[in-house]
């Protein structure tokens, strides 16, 4: 009798998914016929908006500093897998204030491309391989209406149906790439309402990931939504104090040509792209100062420095993997001290994307206190299943107890009989508010981020505000400084550094 029953469940069980599945199928036909997708190999379409410079606002709970986007084209090959993204880039009439080099002089073109597993950028006539975007870019053509579309037709879709805005609403769903879930809602007419999914992200993880379609036009006998709003991450401004505030990322508006199956929208993969590898992660070691080392060998630096019982560090940039390739290095060089402090300068994300993997190696944050809270959900479990880190998979204990920050206003410093590191804030400052430099008295150094970054690229550009706005805080603090120590470039002598924000 048992045994009957099971069957008969499991029975009921298979026969659900089937009338589900059909369901889907079911929706996404008409979606398809509606849309226009049945006869579609490739599609162009172009457009003007905005984008949001994601993880570089002002505070943290302010949206996602807004770019001019004077034109959007893109054009996707569906048999292929192909798709070319180019756009302009301006300041707009776009608040000037945040990071992603805010504010912008002038236009900043972007050619994206991808092709089953080969991403790369365009730069004038020059190809850049870029292999770590490759996916990223693949599952951006399920992320379009029409993507998703052929996606889930081609996978085993399941659908739910409910009732938003006042109307029935069935929302379809897919793996793409055997890894991400995308949802998308369409209406009773078969138009996409919206597409949502996750992407893994080294600051918040399981990041959320929305586009919103409205404003449906008919072009050439298919409906086209005609406004594309797109979030990155979750603006939580209902419930004060607004811890994270970022959220807008896209915005298109103004489509003004859409072709459907149009020439040369496969693209053939540049051989010097077929070639590339995966760029290894490189860690080189300066020592400044005796038990004082420049941890570079990559876009961003971090600094160790050495105290009697434990190491502290300045910056814990980008992601995980980098953060663990520092770490080897600093055990490498003092192997009986742990780090004890990470000192963090900032809270944009390409500065934040190591803070978790210091933090579960024991380390204290020191950072501006405006950060506190929105660091607290930061190193707050939400779900990392896409990439797991350390984090997520052996949370510490210390969290629970609450001792993790040190939350500086104007200064703090961290000494013992053999160091002694003075953190000041920066006032004034338009690219972010909270910003920390580390001053090193004895070694006459002062170690700051995205204040000045000599690189070559940067050499002829006259100075920025947040130059100026340095210069004025070294003499408002007036630090006796012989160098300045980067996280972005080389260290350089504090009268090079004069010279250029004086005389220009
Ligand atoms: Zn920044
Ligand atoms: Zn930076």
């Amino acid at each position: 009798m048992k045994l009957l029953t099971k069957t008969f469940c499991i029975f009921l069980l298979s026969s659900t998914i089937n009338v589900s599945a059909q369901d889907a199928q079911a929706v996404l036909d008409r979606a398809s016929r509606v849309m226009g997708v049945d006869e579609m190999i490739s599609i162009s379409y172009s457009g003007t908006g905005w984008v949001g410079a994601v993880g570089q606002n002002f505070t943290p709970s302010m949206d996602w500093p807004r770019l001019e986007l004077s034109s959007y084209k893109r054009t996707i090959d569906f048999d292929s897998m192909s798709s070319t993204e180019e756009f302009v880039i301006e300041q707009g009439d776009y608040p000037t204030r945040g990071g992603g080099g805010i504010p912008i002089q002038g236009q900043r073109h972007r050619t994206y491309k991808v092709k089953g597993e080969h991403a790369w950028d365009m730069q004038g006539d020059d190809v850049v391989p870029v292999l770590s975007q490759a996916e990223r870019r693949t599952l951006d053509i399920y992320l379009t209406p029409h993507g998703f579309i052929k996606g889930a037709i081609a996978s085993n879709p399941t659908v739910v149906r409910r009732h938003e805005y006042g109307e029935w609403v069935h929302v379809v769903s897919f793996i793409a790439l055997d890894k991400y879930r995308i949802n998308a809602t369409f209406s009773e007419e078969g138009l996409m309402h919206r597409i949502q999914t996750w992407l893994p992200n080294p600051v918040v993880g399981d990041m959320y990931y929305e586009t919103v379609f409205t404003n449906y036009k008919e072009i050439g006998g298919l409906q086209f939504p005609g406004r594309w709003h797109q979030h990155h991450d979750f603006d939580d401004g209902d419930s004060l104090p607004n811890v994270s505030g970022g959220d807008h990322a896209f915005g298109l508006e103004n489509i003004s040509e859409v072709k459907v199956n149009v020439r040369g929208a496969e693209l053939d993969v540049p051989r010097e792209v077929s070639r590339a590898d995966l760029p290894e992660i490189k860690v080189e070691v300066t020592e400044l100062a005796n038990g004082v080392w420049l941890m570079g060998g990559g876009s961003h630096n971090s600094v160790a420095i050495e105290f009697e019982k434990y190491i502290a560090v300045v910056e814990a940039p980008q992601n995980e993997a980098r953060s663990l390739a520092v770490i080897n290095e600093i055990y490498r060089l003092v192997n009986d001290k742990p780090i004890r402090y990470i000192i963090n300068t900032h809270h944009h994300w390409d500065h934040l994307g190591g803070l978790r993997t210091y933090v579960h190696e024991g380390a204290t944050v020191i950072t501006h206190n405006y950060n506190r809270t929105y660091y607290q959900e930061v190193l707050r479990a939400r779900p990392w299943l896409l990439e797991p880190d350390r984090y997520s998979l052996f949370p510490p204990e210390e969290w629970s107890e609450g001792y993790v920050f040190e939350a500086v206003v104007e200064k703090y410093v961290l000494a013992d009989d053999k160091r002694r590191v003075d953190i000041h804030n920066i006032q004034g400052l338009s690219h972010v508010e909270g910003m920390l430099i580390a001053y090193l008295p004895d070694e006459k150094m002062v170690i700051e981020a995205d204040l000045y970054s000599p690189r070559p690229s940067n050499a002829d550009r006259p100075p920025n505000a947040s130059n100026r706005t340095f210069y004025d805080n070294l003499q408002r603090l007036d630090l006796d400084v012989e160098t300045i120590v980067p996280i972005h470039g080389q260290p350089t002598p504090l009268s090079q550094f004069i010279e250029f924000v004086r005389d220009r």
